[in-house]
């Protein structure tokens, strides 16, 4: 193994293994915090998928320091913490305190931070994060159910999350090439900032960074972060030929849609998917509160709809609603609550025979892998940039589509479907 990535929730874990099996490495995922006795697989680099983004930051710690030495016993020489593209954190803020974890277990005397990824329009220009050409405290994020991002200047948002000082390498510096990063971030690290917050707006910037750490510890960011590391270990000789992919073949079966993002995207898929007639159920939470919906109501209504279309089945509803919700039973609680619920409904629809799963939203994936019983994911094609299909390698034979909340085209899942 020459990387060790530990990603933050399951659907930014499957977006960077995506771009590592796309730059020419073999690439596993395994989801959940690996034992002492996880045995990992053969590969160039292994993505470690928790779901720590909104548990409490000790709890994030640990579980990243024991993926971080299992990774290193494993045989990793370069450790990558991922986040999200859009520096997904909670007011406490995990980010920070992974960061300062990781780098004290790893003696590192400085880090990257940056979550940049333009190919889905995510950039960072004078430390600001850009969705698209909204800062990111403009665009949808700011309506997030669970981590809603008011603030885009990412040191300003980094600082209070660690204890050491957060400093820029700003563009200008970024545009002069890996020693110019290299230089400044040595010269941020002899000032006192051990972290720095970089630049990147075009893949070729995020190269650069990623040449930059070239036999170093640590990097952290988004996946585009990731773009330039396999070339680092090709340079060295490590990485010699980019290896052929396997054919992807889903099993038989029927086909579902369980969508538990509330994102903008996600809303639109929704609808679009409605436009070309496929069925849906959509879970009123109040309803799941008070006892009158259940796994097996939704699934008695699925039953006899499976075989033909896709059917779809969603607790997506616009901010309002949501917010309404969340005063009602408590944000996390409304959340965990509808997460059990689709947990519960995927395991019923395997039963029922659906072996091709489209699952919108990452803490939602999270859930519906882990009721699944999947802990290993094989990597396949790409169906919209950073989501792949994926086949479960372990417990039923299973092809999943795992989509972050915001990712993904309008006719998602009816593409994703149409591609099997
Ligand atoms: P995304 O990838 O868009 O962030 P997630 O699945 O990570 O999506 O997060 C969405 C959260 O919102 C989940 O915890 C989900 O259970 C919760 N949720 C879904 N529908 C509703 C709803 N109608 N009201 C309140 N919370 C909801």
């Amino acid at each position: 193994m020459l990387l060790g990535v530990i990603a933050d929730d399951l659907t930014g874990a499957t977006d960077v293994a995506l771009m590592l099996s796309r730059e020419g490495m073999r690439v596993v995922q395994t989801v959940g915090v690996p034992t002492a006795s996880t045995q990992f697989p053969d590969a160039d680099a292994v993505v470690v998928a928790m779901k720590s983004r909104t548990n409490p930051p000790n709890e994030a710690v640990e579980w990243s320091l024991v993926a971080c030495d299992a990774l290193l016993q494993a045989g990793a020489q370069q450790i990558l913490f991922k986040y999200c593209s859009t520096f997904d954190s909670t007011s406490k803020g995990n980010i920070g305190p992974v960061i300062d974890a990781l780098m004290q277990r790893l003696g590192a005397p400085y880090t990257i931070a940056c979550p940049a990824f333009p190919a889905n329009g995510r950039s960072v220009f004078q430390g600001h994060l850009f969705v698209g050409a909204s800062l990111l405290s403009d665009s949808p994020m700011k309506d997030h159910p669970l981590t809603p991002m008011k603030d885009s200047n990412l040191v300003r948002v980094l600082q209070p999350q660690t204890t050491l000082p957060v400093g820029l390498v700003s563009f200008a510096t970024v545009e002069n090439g890996s020693d110019a990063v290299r230089q400044a971030f040595e010269a941020l690290a002899a000032n006192g900032a051990a972290i720095g917050v970089a630049d990147a707006v075009t893949n070729d910037h995020l190269r650069v960074l990623g040449n930059a750490f070239a036999g170093q510890k640590l990097l952290t960011g988004g996946s585009g972060i990731a773009i330039g590391l396999p070339d680092n270990f090709r340079k060295a000789g490590l990485l010699l030929e980019k290896s052929d992919k396997d054919n992807f073949i889903a099993p038989i079966g029927h086909s579902a849609i369980l969508a538990g993002s509330c994102s903008a995207a996600t809303r639109g898929q929704i609808a679009d998917a409605k436009a070309k007639g496929i069925e849906t159920f959509e879970i009123d939470p109040i309803e799941l509160a008070e006892g009158r919906l259940s796994a097996s109501i939704v699934l008695q209504w699925a039953t006899p709809r499976l075989g033909g279309k896709p059917v779809l089945i969603y607790s997506t509803a616009e901010p309002d609603i949501v917010r309404s919700i969340q005063q009602r039973y408590g944000r996390d609680e409304a959340g965990a609550m509808v997460e059990h619920l689709l947990g519960e409904v995927a395991i019923g629809l395997a039963e029922l025979g659906v072996t091709r799963l489209v699952v919108a939203g990452g803490e939602t994936s999270g859930a519906v892998v882990s009721a699944l019983g999947v802990s290993m994911l094989e990597i396949g094609p790409e169906i919209d940039p950073g989501v792949p299909w994926t086949l479960a390698a372990d417990g039923n034979p299973m092809a999943l589509a795992l989509k972050s909340g915001n990712f993904g085209a309008l006719d998602f899942f009816t593409k994703s479907l149409e591609m099997l």
